[in-house]
């Protein structure tokens, strides 16, 4: 077939148009350096910071890694891997994606254990969501918040009374290791099964042990449904410990933005810096105090500025965040623990010393404080316990004094003996959250001097057996207190009547 010259340059400008159609710029790069979870590529001129850059194998197979741009040099780029750095080799090639790195969100992720990319871990087979969203955002401004209002309960008689956790509040809870920091969460959690707020658990560098232990103790109080478990453990590469706690966040920011409550627990924050500080040696970036990177303050701050009580026109939801810190021998004033407890509305402050003397919850009162939460608590609450935390406080002072000397007078022995057993009311067995109306019956009992002539070791028998006999008798004192969250003067009288009643027959 002979074709004429029009049909040979119709055919040749049909070719270049559809030539240029398929026409993709990919900017390729090559690796070259790799190693704990670090590459260095040359090339990549166009990647943009936190990009997720897609990485060939070394084996040949098709098979890729993601990694995510962190550095931008003139040359190079610095990226961190999120997969396996042994199936990467120096001369792999490596193309951006245009896409920030994201993770999947929604209900669907409710009663799994997910990594940090939101893979599931649990074999429950694949996270069916419908929707997916980058895991670094800007935290909502001021404009779209309102003031923290509504209370959070844990179910600890300590924190309810004393340390109130309001919606939307950055509580932090802050202690050496082995002080019950865990168990305070998780107690929190624990606490909120058959209520409105979806928990996520953060583990940042874990043991496995630790997570396997937390996930059966969800289970086992029938709180996993409504919890979302993301896991980092010790052994995962740093940059996927570091890239945990957004990613948990931005799970929780779906539920926070779609009107409802959500609680995170980022456990800890002390592992998350340890990761940062080493992919960030690791890329050469200038090491400052504690040889910590100079922007650790700030990975902080917008990770916990995004807890938030949204105003009504943004449908009024809220996440609340409690971050947990390891102190090395009791010193909080240490880079990273002073950083994020500027970054917080307050501290849950626990003392190992009170630990091992069997105040459990070890829960240091003088030290410890919520600096939004007192106006997001309960009305029954704060008539019952108003005092407690300076009665507490200088309780601890006197005591302190009280070892040197042998004579005391009349009124600061009934101090004393008042706060010794507050203190018993406030000790509390993990795993068992109260709730509002148990507690404020039993600090009233205590504040109110109906505890006073009781042996210490004897108040916990006597709460137990009180509130059984309060369930089973008086069971409107207890609707009446949780219905309204106040306590009016003829339920306090009904309570008094209870109370008395019930003492008579516990000296006997
Ligand atoms: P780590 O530093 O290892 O993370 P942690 O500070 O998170 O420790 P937990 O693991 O919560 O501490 O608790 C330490 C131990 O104390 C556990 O064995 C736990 O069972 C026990 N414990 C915590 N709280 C209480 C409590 N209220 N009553 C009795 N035992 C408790
Ligand atoms: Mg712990």
């Amino acid at each position: 077939m002979v074709l004429r010259h029009e049909e040979i340059t119709a055919l040749i400008k049909s070719e270049l148009e559809g030539f240029r159609k398929d026409l993709q710029v990919v900017d390729v790069g090559t690796v070259t350096e790799v190693g704990d979870g670090i590459a260095h590529v040359y090339g990549l001129q166009g990647a943009m910071a936190g990009e997720l850059l897609e990485f060939d194998t070394a084996a040949g197979t098709g098979e890729k890694v993601y990694g995510m741009a962190l550095n931008l040099d003139d040359v190079s780029v610095g990226a961190v891997l999120l997969g396996d750095d042994r199936k990467i080799a120096e001369g792999c090639l490596v193309r951006t994606t245009g896409r920030i790195a994201e993770v999947p969100v929604g209900e669907a992720l409710l009663g799994r254990v997910v990594d940090a990319l939101g893979k599931p871990l649990d074999g429950k087979g694949p996270v069916l969501t419908k929707e997916a969203r980058h895991v670094e955002v800007k935290a909502p401004g001021v404009v779209l918040r309102q003031p923290v209002k509504e209370p959070l309960q844990t179910g600890l008689k300590a924190i309810d009374s004393m340390i109130p956790i309001g919606r939307g509040q950055r509580e932090l809870i802050i202690g050496d290791r082995q002080t019950g920091k865990t168990a305070i969460a998780l107690d929190t959690i624990i606490n909120q099964k058959d209520g409105d707020v979806f928990c996520i658990y953060v583990a940042i560098g874990q043991k496995q042990s630790t997570i396997v232990q937390v996930v059966e103790t969800l289970k086992r109080h029938n709180a996993i449904d409504r919890t979302i478990v993301v896991c980092t453990t010790a052994v995962d590469p740093a940059p996927l410990q570091y890239i945990a706690p957004y990613a948990g966040c931005v799970m929780g920011e779906y539920f926070r933005d779609s009107g409802r409550h959500a609680l995170i627990i980022y456990d800890d924050l002390s592992k998350h810096a340890v990761a940062y500080r080493q992919l960030s040696l690791l890329l050469r970036r200038p090491p400052a105090r504690e040889a910590y990177p100079g922007d650790i303050f700030n990975l902080h701050s917008r990770l916990l500025e995004r807890a938030a009580k949204m105003s009504e026109a943004k449908g009024g939801g809220s996440l609340t965040a409690l971050p947990i810190i390891e102190t090395q021998a009791g010193d909080f004033a240490a880079y990273i623990p002073t950083n994020v407890i500027s970054i917080t509305d307050g501290q849950i402050y626990l003392e190992p010393d009170l630990f091992y003397s069997g105040v459990r919850p070890a829960v240091n009162v003088g030290l410890s404080v919520s600096r939004v939460g007192s106006s997001a608590q309960t009305k029954a609450m704060k008539k019952v316990a108003a005092r407690l935390k300076l009665d507490l406080a200088r309780y601890f002072e006197l005591a302190a004094f009280a070892q040197f000397s042998t004579d005391l007078d009349k009124a600061t022995k009934a101090e004393l003996s008042r706060g010794e057993r507050m203190i018993e009311v406030l000790k509390q067995d993990q795993c068992k959250p109260l709730e509002l109306s148990q507690q404020v019956i039993i600090i009233y009992a205590g504040t109110n001097g109906y505890l006073d002539d009781l042996p210490p070791g004897r108040i916990r028998e006597f709460e137990a057996q009180l509130l059984d006999v309060i369930r089973s008798r008086y069971p409107d004192v207890l609707s009446q207190i949780d219905s309204s969250k106040d306590l009016t003067e003829p339920i306090v009288e009904r309570l008094k009547v209870a109370i008395t009643e019930f003492k008579k027959g516990f000296k006997a």
